[in-house]
């Protein structure tokens, strides 16, 4: 009933929504305005001791702050990812907290790499500690419990520098804005259009870090919503001389959206995903779109999340299998990048969900029943 008009409901506003909106405003104002004086005292009475959290709350403190913080509860049950949502445009990395705050765009650092959050010093470290400019281009210094640990973790520190090599730390302030569409002031009225619209329909498209998947896969993901993949038409537009056309149909242009959805060999595989995971032929005007697509469709929380892997592993095989064509001037017919998509599906997703009942022969058959 209280669904806007054009998602079929009556247009009434949510009471609740624009509550949730008021509160969030505080804490919004804790994290934008976290050197004055109020916010200082608010974390002197609330943080400190073992409580490493964004938001700084003392559970044995009554009053009104523990009522702001109790709505966070709220707005997880609610399904948005408060901490993605809250995000920090970094000036000069003084304020914002290196694993706390979502200041790289991909949600907190503490959620993407667990293991390196574990073995961090400092939990609450400020970005400025953790990342220099040197030139153009960040450093990174890192400062671990352990260093036999960290030694064993090679690889992810390298995954999490190349997610963070495009940073650039300034001489501003670091400013908190809320949504993808970075807002200078927070507005009470965009939260409550993003809870509305979580609790009634449709939602800004993003792409959902899957942790099923590896950062590698997940970053690659990520950049291909952003559309920052080196396709034809993107080198022509950076003066890079190769012919814009598609090189696996050879008819149209490619551009992002032509390689992972327009292209006829996508469409083959597209349909054949459908009907291999049991679903709709699901699409979008842009991979984002799809995407979106995907995670919002009603099936249970396994599935979606095993569904959306596949979706993920299957733009990363369409990439590899242009790549093939282009470099190695060999083509993949479409049963033999089907096959790539439900091995490496199968063992990423089998290996990191830690669903035991995942066989092989049930995957073949079908994902994700
Ligand atoms: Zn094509």
């Amino acid at each position: 009933m209280v669904a806007k008009k054009k998602v079929g409901g009556l247009g009434i506003g949510s009471i609740r929504a624009a509550i949730l909106g008021l509160l969030l405003k505080w804490i919004h104002r804790l994290k934008d305005e976290g050197d004055r004086l109020w916010a200082l005292v608010v974390k002197a009475i609330h943080g400190g001791g073992r409580n490493w959290d964004t938001i700084p709350c003392n559970r044995l403190v009554s009053g009104p702050w523990k009522q702001v913080v109790s709505t966070l509860e709220d707005i997880r049950k609610l399904g948005i990812d408060l901490f993605k949502a809250l995000r920090c445009r970094v000036g000069d990395g003084s304020l914002a907290e290196f694993w706390q705050d979502n200041w790289a765009g991909v949600g907190r650092l503490r959620d993407v790499f667990p293991e390196l959050y574990k073995l961090e010093k400092w939990k609450n470290v400020k970005v400025n500690s953790r990342v220099r400019m040197v030139g153009e281009c960040a450093s990174f210094n890192w400062e671990w419990v352990s260093n036999s640990g960290a030694g064993g973790l090679g690889e992810l520190i390298g995954d999490c520098e190349m997610l963070l090599g495009e940073v650039k730390l300034t001489d501003g302030r670091d400013r908190w804005g809320w949504g993808l569409k970075f807002v200078e002031e927070f507005e009470v009225g965009l939260v409550k259009e993003a809870v509305q619209e979580r609790l009634f329909g449709s939602f800004e498209e993003n792409f959902v870090w899957l942790n099923w998947l590896p950062i590698k896969i997940n970053m690659f993901g990520w950049k291909v919503v952003q559309g920052r993949m080196p396709v034809c038409v993107e080198l022509v537009k950076r003066g890079v001389g190769v012919d814009p056309t598609c090189p696996v149909c050879e008819v149209e242009n490619e551009s992002v959206g032509h390689r992972f959805l327009g292209c006829s060999q996508a469409n083959h595989i597209w349909s054949g995903i459908w009907q291999w995971c049991r679903l709709p032929l699901l699409s979008g005007n842009s991979v984002g779109e799809l995407l979106d697509a995907v995670w919002k469709y009603p099936m249970g929380e396994h599935r979606r999340k095993l569904t959306y892997g596949v979706v993920v592993t299957t733009l990363w095989v369409l990439w590899t299998a242009r790549n093939q064509k282009v470099f190695d001037r060999r083509s993949l017919g479409v049963d033999e990048i089907m096959g790539n998509i439900k091995v490496l599906s199968f063992l990423w997703l089998k290996n990191r969900s830690k669903l035991g009942n995942l066989s092989w022969e049930n995957w073949l058959y079908s994902c994700g029943c």
